[in-house]
């Protein structure tokens, strides 16, 4: 790119030069010529003004220099006079066109080019009171010798223009493609006002990309410090566990005791796994959706079903209440989705709580699950935060009740993934209500 403006700009000045040069020759030329014309005029009158040429048959002028070529033809074209010809070798003039014209019109002039002499002749004619036409006449250099005798100049010119012009190009080119350059070198520090007017929606968007790039790394790297941690404390606790039933410390009432012990951490282990491997599948931006037609109602009771054993075990009522719901999406993560909501629902609950799942359709067609608890609330500082991976706001509590810190995170996902929309209520102490609602496109169309 540099280089293809340098070109063009050296092409554009070395264009400009030579046009300059050309226009200039031919203004000098054209304002020599209104001289000629203009010093041969005020001649022509001055001679007239006298009374030399009055009487042809007897002619009193006498030229004091050669400066100008004088001649005087009558009436008949016969010339009278001439400063330096004889007249009797002179023939008719009669067909001249400066006298042509200044017997029309009082005044005439022409311009005779001489091919050997490369000279011009200028011609200037007045028509005197006795009819007689008095001509003047000078030579000059034509055009073409101006321009001749000129060259050796001119290429001098013409070489060293070029050589500034070629300067210029190069320092213009660097200043146009510098702020350029910049960016390309670091984009995190450009100031985009600084930046070409033209380029700022481009620069503002390679930044913004730029910045979700190294926000992503920033995220996965955490994250994987932060699963490293977490797959850690199990796997710790059941080391531990086996160590001391294989080294036979522990009694038969320890031994039952430590391999429920190793077993609870296993499964913790398992879950966090599963987890991780689930969310990872649910972060690929372009995975593939199986959606089928299938009643929200159906899936979420099963569901529901599953869970009523652990909140029995913790005396939380958990209850669902809609109506045949169909809806076109992935069965799996339909699933997941709602097992999570009422998961949560059930171990962030108080002892005789209540968890109520309800399924519908609202007043504008959407398909919704929303899930209410009388639990413990999340504060408004948390709120924005639970969905993060790994976020916990009683990191004891959640894992006591087996949570992995990712399933919050996992419900985003499938809601982002179905472009559905997530509405969060919670007061601390009364309980939270998490409503997700379905875009209109996932409605089953009923049948005709
Ligand atoms: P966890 O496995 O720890 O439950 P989640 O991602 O499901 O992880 O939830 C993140 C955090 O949000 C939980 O640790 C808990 O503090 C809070 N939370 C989630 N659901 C509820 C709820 N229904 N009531 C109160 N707090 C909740």
């Amino acid at each position: 790119m540099k280089k293809k403006i340098n070109v063009y700009f050296i092409i554009l000045a070395v264009a400009a030069i030579l046009l300059s040069i050309l226009l200039s020759n031919v203004v000098s030329y054209t304002l020599l010529q209104k001289e000629v014309y203009a010093d041969l005029a005020a001649c022509a009158y001055a001679l007239k003004g006298t009374d030399s040429f009055d009487d042809p048959q007897n002619i009193t002028y006498e030229q004091s220099s050669q400066v100008y070529r004088i001649t005087l033809v009558d009436t008949e074209g016969v010339v009278r006079y001439d400063s330096s010809a004889d007249i009797l070798e002179l023939d008719s003039h009669l067909n001249r066109d400066e006298i042509l014209k200044a017997r029309k019109n009082g005044v005439g002039q022409a311009i005779r080019h001489s091919d050997t002499l490369q000279t011009d002749t200028y011609y200037y004619a007045i028509l005197l009171d006795n009819g007689c036409v008095l001509r003047l006449a000078k030579e000059a250099s034509s055009i073409v010798n101006i321009f001749v005798s000129s060259i050796p100049y001119l290429i001098g010119i013409i070489l060293i223009l070029i050589l500034v012009s070629v300067l210029f190009s190069h320092i213009l080119t660097r200043s146009i493609v510098s702020p350029i350059e910049q960016i390309a070198e670091n984009i995190n520090y450009i100031d985009t006002n600084k930046v070409y007017r033209e380029l700022r929606p481009f620069v503002t968007m390679i930044k913004e990309q730029h910045e979700s790039i190294v926000k992503n790394v920033e995220m996965r790297q955490e994250f994987s410090a932060n699963v490293s941690h977490e797959l850690k404390t199990p796997l710790t606790a059941i080391s531990g566990y086996a160590e001391i039933i294989e080294n036979g410390m522990a009694s038969t009432e320890d031994t039952i005791r430590f391999s429920g012990e190793i077993h609870r951490n296993a499964k913790r282990l398992l879950g966090l796994i599963n987890d991780t491997i689930r969310l990872s599948e649910l972060d690929v931006s372009n995975i593939e959706v199986q959606r089928e037609p299938l009643d929200l109602f159906a899936l979420a009771s099963s569901c529901v079903n599953t869970l009523k054993v652990k909140a029995d075990k913790l005396n939380v009522s958990l209850r669902i209440v809609g109506e045949v719901c169909m809806i076109n999406a992935d069965k799996e993560m339909m699933y997941e989705l709602v097992y999570n909501l009422c998961d949560n629902a059930i171990r962030y609950n108080n002892k005789d709580g209540s968890v109520l799942v309800l399924i519908g359709e609202n007043s504008d067609g959407n398909k919704y699950i929303e899930v209410k608890d009388t639990g413990i609330g999340i504060s408004k500082e948390h709120q924005e935060r639970i969905f993060e991976r790994f976020y916990r706001v009683d990191k004891s509590r959640s894992k006591e009740t087996g949570g992995t810190g990712l399933g919050l995170a996992i419900v985003k996902h499938i809601v982002a993934q179905n472009h559905a929309q997530l509405r969060l209520e919670s007061e601390v102490g009364k309980g939270t209500m998490i409503l997700v609602t379905f875009p209109l496109d996932m409605n089953v169309l009923s049948e005709v």
